[in-house]
């Protein structure tokens, strides 16, 4: 199927994009003489630039940012939409999309977005022409596509579609979109973007632009922020500090202390088992022995919190359900009743109450009298609070997000 989906009407040297996806741009602005383009509307514009981005990002975009990429398809598919017209290139953007979900091994969405290419080509060339046969066959089909399983990155089974959603959250499914948080909602630590497993941690040695952009002097350096956490299984001093840590998918690897002063700065009464590690923009290492793991060097850039990272993710959980703001409305920790009148905790400023009565339930009750004491650590109240999803500049620890919250 390679380069025969489209025949190829503008492009004399084939980019890398069209040699992987027999993709090649038919907007409207694309088939016009220039002077006419030159008349067409914003959108179509926008359509065509689009593209050119995304040719731009040729193998790269398909591989290495897949979320990018789509994100430019969704784009275009909207923009299709305002224009409210069903045509050629329209099409193309979910044969697109399929295709490169379906690299990424997701053949759950490739299945719905080849059902739509084809819907559109039906519409528009007729339901026995080619387009249409060829992706109703892909939609029946999806791992048949070629480059099926390239990466297995977004990996998904084609019945692992979610039931049950409303339209525009299936959409938000569709299409990967991260949710915007509502107003006082606070990071999830169980979020994969923000803390990844080890797996999912970029390799220092593939500059993955999903996490890192290149500066003006020619340094790459992350463009998001990212936070890995595991816990301590065991640990020994030898040459320098070094650590087992197992993480959030029962992954054990090892953690040097590559610091100038080679893990003694840190207090011995916080290196322990069981405690969790956080670690700031955490890298994949390959070792001297081949071995896979993190090579720490800025001090800066770790945390230990005294608590496992199961009671962590449990703690994580309580704070979700009784420090999100939704509306003004507020539970109790307490009683669980739901007001906007509560009074927060004054110790740790992440739990609220009705009364004292509630507080005192909650204290002895519900055990926030140990959780109260790990949440006045700022740094553990900053890995809630701090606008993961917003970057303007790296972080370090001491986290001073609590301050103003
Ligand atoms: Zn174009
Ligand atoms: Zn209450
Ligand atoms: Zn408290």
């Amino acid at each position: 199927m390679k380069g025969g989906w489209i025949p190829m009407t503008k492009y004399n040297q084939a980019p890398a994009f069209y040699i992987l996806f027999g993709f090649a741009c038919l907007c409207r602005l694309c088939s016009l003489p220039p002077e006419q383009s030159q008349e067409s509307d914003k959108r179509l514009e926008e359509i065509h630039r689009l593209d050119g981005v995304i040719d731009q990002l040729g193998t790269e975009g398909v591989l290495v940012s897949p979320l990018r990429t789509l994100r430019y398809f969704d784009q275009q598919v909207r923009l299709y939409n305002e224009q409210g017209r069903e045509d050629v290139g329209f099409a193309q953007a979910f044969v697109n999309a399929a295709q490169l979900v379906i690299a990424n091994s997701d053949l759950a969405r490739g299945r719905i977005f080849a059902e739509r290419a084809a819907s559109i080509w039906k519409t528009t060339l007729g339901g026995d022409s080619t387009q249409a046969i060829k992706h109703a066959a892909l939609a029946e089909d999806p791992s048949k596509y070629e480059l099926y399983g390239v990466s297995m990155k977004w990996k998904t089974k084609v019945d692992e579609v979610p039931q049950g959603l409303e339209p525009s959250n299936f959409e938000d499914w569709l299409w990967r979109r991260e949710k915007p948080k509502a107003l006082g909602q606070l990071a999830n630590l169980r979020s994969r973007a923000t803390f990844p497993g080890f797996i999912n941690l970029p390799d220092e040695n593939d500059v993955d632009p999903e996490f890192y952009k290149r500066s003006n002097t020619g340094i790459y350096r992350p463009q998001r922020h990212w936070c890995f956490l595991g816990e301590i299984v065991d640990f020994a001093t030898l040459l320098r500090l070094q650590m087992e840590i197992k993480d959030i998918d029962g992954t054990t690897i090892p953690l040097y202390f590559y610091t100038d002063s080679r893990g003694s700065e840190l207090v011995p009464a916080q290196v322990q088992k069981g405690y969790t590690v956080a670690i700031l923009y955490a890298e994949r290492h390959a070792f001297m022995s081949f071995e896979l793991g993190i090579r720490h060097e800025d001090p800066r850039m770790i945390k230990i919190f005294p608590l496992s990272l199961h009671k962590l993710l449990a703690l994580n959980d309580q704070v979700q359900q009784f420090s999100t703001e939704l509306n003004g409305i507020r539970m109790c920790h307490g009683c669980g009743k739901k007001a906007a009148s509560l009074q927060r905790c004054g110790k740790c400023s992440s739990f609220w109450y009705c009364n004292r009565a509630c507080q005192v339930a909650g204290w002895n009750e519900k055990g926030h009298k140990a959780d109260c004491k790990l949440l006045k650590d700022p740094d553990l109240r900053g890995l809630f609070v701090f606008k993961w999803d917003e970057f303007d500049n790296h972080i370090r620890f001491p986290l001073d997000a609590a301050k103003d919250s």
